[in-house]
């Protein structure tokens, strides 16, 4: 986490282009779109992602939502369907947050959607945050750029109050016209309302044809909560000193270990490296020991998903 000044940058082309920079150089930048100021990091660097959660002291990974300029640009991340389309071409730019299936070689760091294999994914309808992910040629995580917890800012004032001296920037452009979060609809296997938003379930239904599912336990438990989080099929035995015979061995500091989260035992970098890592020692099809992890900063949202991944199933 940079201890340094957080810039407040106008938004004008300059400001704009600090910002793209900022972004492209693994930085956090806070920028306004038209439901609340968004957090954002580059989605493809890892430790710009796990900075995100540092910043907003998140106690756990839920997944991430990337935005994207334009519907050509969502393409290259997910695949795309027929539904896609015609939500895209009624709501896109808007205030919907479409989640669909990740495409090979999407290039995402595993962090965003902590583990899943789909993502979720919106074009925001507001001329400095298109302007800013045009210009910073990156997919861009942002949730709320609000600490954990606490209310989403609809002004830049709001972001700094929560967030200053912990992000490289806020690019103010005012007040949040909609002032509510994206509404939130997957495709898979049926068209599911995941969470109510800024843009009204009827009208999704209208274009659709078709009633919006409620998300079932397998869906979503809670806000961020989400049943269907990554869980590796492999037993998982956690504060381990070494693997017993037959485990794989995921390491945390200087040891001897099959992958290493951060040899440094630096966390944001474990947080980078913890779901592709876990995904790969579950290929193995062997039982995974970890090993210890300390509680403070990242320690606390990588700790919560370690202990679901090794809660009894
Ligand atoms: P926020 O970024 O704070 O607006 O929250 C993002 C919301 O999107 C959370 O409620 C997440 O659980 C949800 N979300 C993000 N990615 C996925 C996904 N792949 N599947 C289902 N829900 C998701
Ligand atoms: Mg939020």
């Amino acid at each position: 986490m940079s201890s340094s000044k957080t810039q407040h940058l106008v938004a004008d082309q300059t400001g704009i282009s600090q910002a793209a920079s900022l972004l492209r150089g693994g930085a956090l930048v806070a920028f306004a779109t038209e439901t609340v100021y968004g957090l954002g990091a580059d989605a493809r660097n890892g430790a710009a992602v796990a900075q995100v959660y540092a910043a907003k002291g998140r106690p756990s990974f839920n997944p991430l939502i990337v935005h994207v300029p334009d519907t050509d640009s969502a393409q290259k991340y997910v695949e795309w369907s027929d539904q896609a389309q015609m939500i895209a071409d009624a709501f896109w730019p808007g205030a919907l947050t479409l989640v669909l299936p990740l495409r090979q070689g999407h290039g995402l760091a595993s962090l965003v959607t902590a583990g899943l294999p789909t993502l979720a994914i919106r074009v925001p309808n507001h001329p400095t945050a298109t302007a800013l992910l045009r210009a910073a040629e990156a997919p861009v995580a942002a949730p709320s750029a609000n600490p954990s917890g606490q209310i989403s800012p609809t002004t830049a004032r709001h972001v700094l109050a929560g967030l200053d001296g912990k992000i490289g920037a806020v690019l103010d452009d005012g007040p949040c016209t909609v002032g509510l979060e994206s509404t939130i609809v997957t495709l898979a296997p049926v068209p599911t309302l995941l969470r109510a938003g800024g843009v009204p379930a009827e009208d999704i239904e209208a274009v659709l044809g078709c009633p919006l599912a409620v998300p079932t336990s397998d869906t979503i438990t809670a806000p961020g909560q989400l049943a269907s989080h990554y869980a590796p099929n492999a037993k998982v035995r956690l504060n381990a000193k070494f693997a017993d015979f037959g485990e794989v061995f995921l390491g945390f500091g200087p040891m001897k270990s099959d992958l290493n989260l951060s040899e440094a035992g630096d966390l944001t970098e474990a947080a980078a490296n913890l779901f592709d890592y876990l995904h790969r020692l579950d290929e193995s099809g062997k039982p995974i020991a970890v090993a210890p992890i300390p509680m403070t900063g990242l320690g606390a949202a990588i700790n919560d998903r370690l202990s679901r991944a090794a809660a009894p199933r």
